[in-house]
Formats: C-alpha cells, sequence, structure tokens
C-alpha cells in the first residue's frame, strides 16, 4: 500500500489519527471546509497564471506517473500541472513544475496568506518523493495568497499570489522523511494507537476524529478541558483520563476546579449574578446575530482575500411586556451585500435599547468595517456597537453543566438551559460552516430554484434559532437565577 503526503501529514500530527485515517475512515467526522476557502479553488486560480501548464490526469486516463514521466521527457513542455511521483511506497502529486534548463522548479500552491511551519513539513515529503524518484530539483517555492491584495473587478486578478522561495528550509528538513515513512508503516501494522485528547488535536489542523476519540474512552475526557494545553499532558502523563479522576491538588486554575467539581457533582451550577445582571438590562432588547463569509479569492470589487463579509442578519426584540418580534436580513442575488445589510441593520435596530450578541468581538469587528466602508452609514453603525452587550461572558463566568463538556458555545449551552430548542430539528442548515457552504451553493446557482428556495429557507430558519436561542438561554438564567435564590 502506498502512502499519500495527507497520510503522512496526519501521522506527524498524531499516529493515532494516520491509523484511523487508514484503517477506520468511517470514524472521521463529515464536517467540510467550505469550497470557497480552501485550497481548491485558490489552485485553479494560480494555475491560471501558468498559461503553458499540462496537467497530468490522476483518474480516467493513462497512469499518471507514465504520463508524468512523458511530459518530463518532451522537452517542449514547460509546465506540468499535478506531476504524479512515488518512492519508497509514498506517492504525491506536485501542483507546478517550472522547467529550468535540465531541472525542475517545484511550486506548492496554499491557500493561506503566509507560509507556516507544517507546509514545510508538507513540501519537503512532496519534493523528497519526487528527487527519490529521480527528478533534477532546482529551487522549491511556495506560492500562498497576497492578504493586501485588492480586487478591483473586471476578473483582474494580477498580484494575488505571492511565491517564496523555501528551498533551504525543505531541504534542512526533507532527510527525515523516510525515517518518518518506515514509523508510520509500523504505526499502520499495528493495533490503534493509545493517543488522547489534547492541543495536538487542532494543530497544524483540526482533527477529523476529534469526535471520535472523545468519546470513545470516557465522555469527559481530561483533554476537554477549556484551555487545558499545559494541564493535560501532565494528568495523561500520570495516567489520568477523566475529568472526574483528577485530585483536587493537581489543578491550579478556578475554572478547570469549577468544570471538575461541576462533572463529578453531575448537576449544573448557576450563581444568581447571572440573573441578577441580565434582569437590570433595558427594553427593549435586541438580540443580534451575524453570518458572514470569507472568499480566498475575492469575488466583489474592493474585497480582500479572506475578509469577513456579512451576507445575513437575524434580530430578535423582545418588549417590557415579553411580546417578540423577529427581523431579519439575508440577499442571495449573488452581488455585494454589505451596504443593503448594513442599511437594514441600522434600521431596525432603532437607537435605543441594549444589543445582546453571542461573543462580542465578531459582531463589533464586522459592524466596524462596515462603518469604514459606508461614511454616510458611518455614525449610525459605531454607535450600534456602544449598544453591545456580551451575553457569552455573563454564560462563562455564571454558569456551567457537565453536559456542555467544556465549551461555552451556543449550541452547548442551548441543550442544557432550553433543551425545547433544537439545532437538530433544522433542515441542511445546522452550523455556520453548512451556512456557509449553503450562501455559495445559492449565489453560484448550484441548485435548482426549488432547491435555492428550501436552502433560503433553512438559512433564514438557522439564523433566526441562534437569536431566539439567546433569548431563551437570557430568560432561563434569569429564570433558574431567581429559583436558586
Ligand atoms: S482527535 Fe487527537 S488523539 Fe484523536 S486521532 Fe485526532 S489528533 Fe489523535
Amino acid at each position: 500500500m502506498r502512502l499519500t503526503k495527507t497520510n503522512l501529514m496526519a501521522g506527524l500530527q498524531c499516529p493515532k489519527h494516520l491509523h484511523l485515517m487508514i484503517r477506520h475512515k468511517e470514524h472521521a467526522s463529515k464536517t467540510k471546509t467550505p469550497a470557497s476557502i480552501t485550497g481548491e479553488v485558490v489552485e485553479e486560480h494560480a494555475e491560471r497564471e501558468f498559461s503553458d501548464g499540462i496537467t497530468v490526469k490522476r483518474f480516467g486516463g493513462d497512469d499518471p506517473f507514465e504520463q508524468t514521466q512523458h511530459l518530463l521527457d518532451d522537452s517542449s513542455v514547460e509546465t506540468i500541472f499535478q506531476a504524479a511521483f512515488t518512492a519508497n511506497d509514498v506517492e504525491v502529486f506536485v501542483d507546478v513544475l517550472q522547467r529550468v534548463g535540465d531541472q525542475w522548479d517545484l511550486i506548492e500552491i496554499k491557500a493561506a496568506t503566509s507560509v507556516k511551519d507544517h507546509f514545510i513539513d508538507d513540501v519537503s515529503i512532496q519534493a523528497k518523493t519526487a528527487e527519490q524518484a529521480g527528478l533534477a530539483i532546482n529551487r522549491i517555492k511556495l506560492m500562498h495568497v497576497n492578504n493586501q491584495f485588492v480586487y478591483q473587478g473586471d476578473h483582474d486578478y494580477d498580484g494575488l499570489f505571492i511565491q517564496e522561495d523555501i528551498t533551504d528550509k525543505v531541504k534542512a528538513r526533507w532527510s527525515v522523511v523516510p525515517k518518518n515513512v518506515e514509523d508510520f508503516k509500523q504505526v499502520l501494522a499495528g493495533p490503534e494507537p493509545e493517543v488522547h485528547i489534547t492541543g495536538h488535536c487542532k494543530q497544524p489542523y483540526l482533527c477529523e476524529f476529534r469526535q471520535y476519540c472523545e468519546t470513545v474512552d470516557t465522555k469527559y475526557p481530561v483533554g476537554l478541558l477549556p484551555r487545558g494545553h499545559r494541564i493535560v499532558p501532565t494528568l495523561l502523563a500520570n495516567g489520568i483520563t477523566d475529568i472526574r479522576d483528577i485530585p483536587f491538588d493537581m489543578l491550579n486554575s478556578d475554572n478547570h476546579i469549577r468544570v471538575r467539581n461541576v462533572t463529578i457533582e453531575g448537576k449544573a451550577e448557576l450563581l444568581p449574578e447571572a440573573g441578577e445582571i441580565l434582569k437590570q438590562l433595558d427594553y427593549p432588547r435586541y438580540y443580534l446575530d451575524f453570518e458572514s463569509i470569507q472568499f480566498a479569492i475575492p469575488i466583489w470589487e474592493g474585497t480582500q482575500p479572506y475578509q469577513q463579509l456579512p451576507f445575513q442578519w437575524s434580530c430578535h426584540i423582545e418588549n417590557e411586556n415579553g411580546d417578540l418580534e423577529h427581523e431579519e436580513f439575508l440577499d442571495v442575488s449573488g452581488n455585494d451585500p454589505r451596504q443593503d445589510f448594513a442599511e437594514a441593520l441600522v434600521k431596525t435596530c432603532k437607537e435605543d435599547g441594549p444589543i445582546i450578541v453571542y461573543n462580542q468581538a465578531f459582531e463589533k469587528m464586522v459592524i466596524r468595517s462596515l462603518a469604514e466602508e459606508f461614511s454616510d452609514l458611518s455614525s449610525q453603525l459605531l454607535a450600534l456597537n456602544e449598544r453591545i452587550f456580551d451575553l457569552l461572558p455573563i454564560v462563562q463566568t455564571y454558569y456551567y453543566h457537565p453536559d456542555m463538556r467544556g465549551s461555552w458555545s451556543i449550541k452547548k449551552v442551548l441543550p442544557c438551559l432550553a433543551p425545547d430548542l433544537k439545532y437538530s430539528d433544522l433542515g441542511d442548515v445546522q452550523d455556520g460552516t453548512q451556512a456557509q457552504q449553503s450562501y455559495l451553493d445559492i449565489i453560484r446557482d448550484m441548485r435548482s430554484t426549488d432547491g435555492k428556495e428550501k436552502l433560503t429557507q433553512d438559512l433564514l430558519s438557522y439564523c433566526k434559532l441562534d437569536t431566539l436561542a439567546m433569548v431563551e438561554i437570557s430568560k432561563s438564567l434569569v429564570k433558574q437565577s431567581m429559583t436558586e435564590d
């Protein structure tokens, strides 16, 4: 069996990741990063910078390794995309090869905006395998997105990419590749490695087996301790894998002690301050949530790679008499939605009353950037930021339930405080990633008319639930605080 670069990168992150990827793929979570922000779209654009390139077909043609060899041998070929090499039981596909005399520049394309350390490992695997297969390498480069680029329209993407020479960095590291391959073969020949969740599960990428590993040993693995990257390895080294088994004197952080104690107790802890603070908020109360998208390759004039671009909001307005109104905005025309988004927002939020959000940094940042973009709305938008009240720190400081399993995300808190409201009751949009993908599918016309209509309704329902969730969480905290009194 041949290993791929993806397999080897998984092995570098964690031997169990590699083992599960090959032996138990069925345990992987299905969540996918939207195609707007993945390498696929970036690669497609980057390849346009090499007008004379010929692509090696991975499927449906001759053997890709033979195709590559023919192209390498043909002196009229200057550029090859997806050149295939195999050596030492590893196969790789190189994004771009450019002929330089008798040698080749090897270019790896990344959707990021800078050279990250793990890219050096990634390219080392490509380059070492290609070299072992006989490729004469001149320079090794990484081509990435230029985050200073501003799209001026008319499909003019001149300046979108930057190439950095990483030859020395790669050559300093590539000698370990054959040894790693041998180690990984041993991992695959053995049983599932015993590795527990720690900080490495998110570095350099969020592991697709996290859900599986979170529940395989115990419902409350120590890796769930929030910001536990220092203490978790110590606990594991001492054979402690379950939060409930942590001796009290091993913890220094008040939050870790709270999570441990509440988990052992098996029931929620709510401090009365939560209700007292929330009761004091004025009316009307505006519960607000945004959905946004980032394009690696900007599609709207005046925007930059990875800029947060809001396309949807939901707002529940709670009046003093208990009445609840709902307003919303969603533009699926495919045009830049920001001006209409901002105008409708200012109109709905009027001039008084707290604007309640969950984790204010994102909403405040979006509003600030809209204020910079649309000078005629600037003062009204910035005034909204002055009224923002963040619900997250209230929940974080005064509430914890064992079922939240170390997280205060709204999706973890809601089932504990308002179990009748469920994201799982929604249609095809049940989280932020699905919201982004659905928005993209709609604006790119990837669905039938009916399909687009259904997805639009699903998007509206999803964002609406986010703000209704805040209403119910607030009410429940107030109500339960009074009961605790
Ligand atoms: S979740 Fe963590 S421990 Fe589990 S396979 Fe992935 S990296 Fe390894």
